[in-house]
């Protein structure tokens, strides 16, 4: 069961797939992130150059941190375009969004996935790739 504030951020998510440009997947993808600084959105930008096409869930997400957001609770992910009937692997996070949601959320930060259930990061990716800034450093 689903909190409001839980579906208010999915109903973000779900709006925010409309402006999607996939031209060659039509896989239309929104996201939304709460934070300390309010919802952000983002929905998938697709590129000729496969390699360059960024997810929703990371357009929401570093349009938050480039807004200033520091603290982000919770994102939700919609693939308005994927039948019910599909698997759920369908409508997943792909592994390169939750290595960047491990470095802009805490492993406690809750992830709504329209469809599938509601996961902790932690869930999602029990154990992301760190750096420790101190061994960059030397130190
Ligand atoms: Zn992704």
């Amino acid at each position: 069961m689903l909190t409001r504030d839980e579906e208010y951020l999915l109903l973000k998510a779900r709006e925010a797939a409309a402006n999607a440009y996939c031209p060659y997947s039509h896989f239309a993808v929104g996201a939304a992130c709460e934070s300390e600084i309010g919802i952000v959105t983002g929905c998938n930008v697709e590129n000729a150059s496969f390699g360059l096409t960024v997810c929703a869930e990371r357009v929401a997400l570093f349009g938050a941190r480039s807004r200033g957001a520091s603290h982000i609770k919770r994102l939700a992910v919609s693939c308005v375009n994927v039948s019910s009937e599909a698997p759920a692997a369908e409508r997943m996070c792909c592994g390169a969004c939750r290595q960047v949601m491990a470095e802009l959320m805490q492993p406690d930060a809750v992830v709504l996935v329209d469809g599938v259930g509601t996961f902790t990061l932690a869930d999602l990716l029990p154990t992301p790739f760190a750096l420790k800034l101190g061994e960059l450093n030397g130190e």
